[in-house]
């Protein structure tokens, strides 16, 4: 997928988790930008990514050393982040939307004909049954949809107090 849907995604996923936790502005601000930081973040290990072009030398190691789509994409490495975000006692919302954001890169790159290796360092390739080409018709539908879906959440409580 392109890093605009992992973008859109991330909004959604901030939007949701702002709405869940009812956080005042300054969180909010920040929940939203760890979301769409984290879900852009698994692609590091991609030198032309929007995230890779920002840290072309740590790309370049990581790509060196696992590859791309694997290391980055896996529950590992997932479950080694929310140790280190546990660790220095990240406050519960910002932990969610970072754990959310990843995982939402994750699943929408396990909808590409590639599929990711999840079980990363065991070598499958895990996707889903349906899968569509990255940049295409779907691909783009769903950077929209996303983003329509985050905007809804996010501006839901104004509607509501408008009309009702
Ligand atoms: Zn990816």
């Amino acid at each position: 997928m392109t890093g605009k849907t992992h973008a859109s995604c991330g909004l959604l996923v901030g939007a949701l988790t702002i709405e869940y936790f009812h956080t005042d502005l300054f969180t909010s601000i920040t929940v939203i930008t760890l979301a769409v930081i984290s879900s852009l973040l698994p692609d590091i290990c991609h030198a032309q990514s929007k995230i890779g072009r920002r840290f072309k030398v740590l790309s370049f190691f990581i790509r060196l050393l696992f590859g791309h789509r694997t290391f980055t994409h896996s529950l590992l490495f997932i479950s080694i982040i929310i140790c280190l975000l546990y660790a220095i006692q990240t406050p519960i919302y910002y932990l969610i939307t970072i754990i959310l954001g990843m995982l939402s890169h994750v699943i929408l790159d396990m909808l590409t004909p590639r599929g990711v290796k999840f079980l990363y360092p065991i070598p499958i390739s895990v996707k889903f049954p349906l899968v569509f080409k990255t940049g295409g018709l779907v691909d783009l539908s769903l950077a929209s949809a996303l983003t329509i879906g985050a905007t809804y959440v996010f501006f839901q409580p104004f509607i509501k107090q408008l009309f009702f």
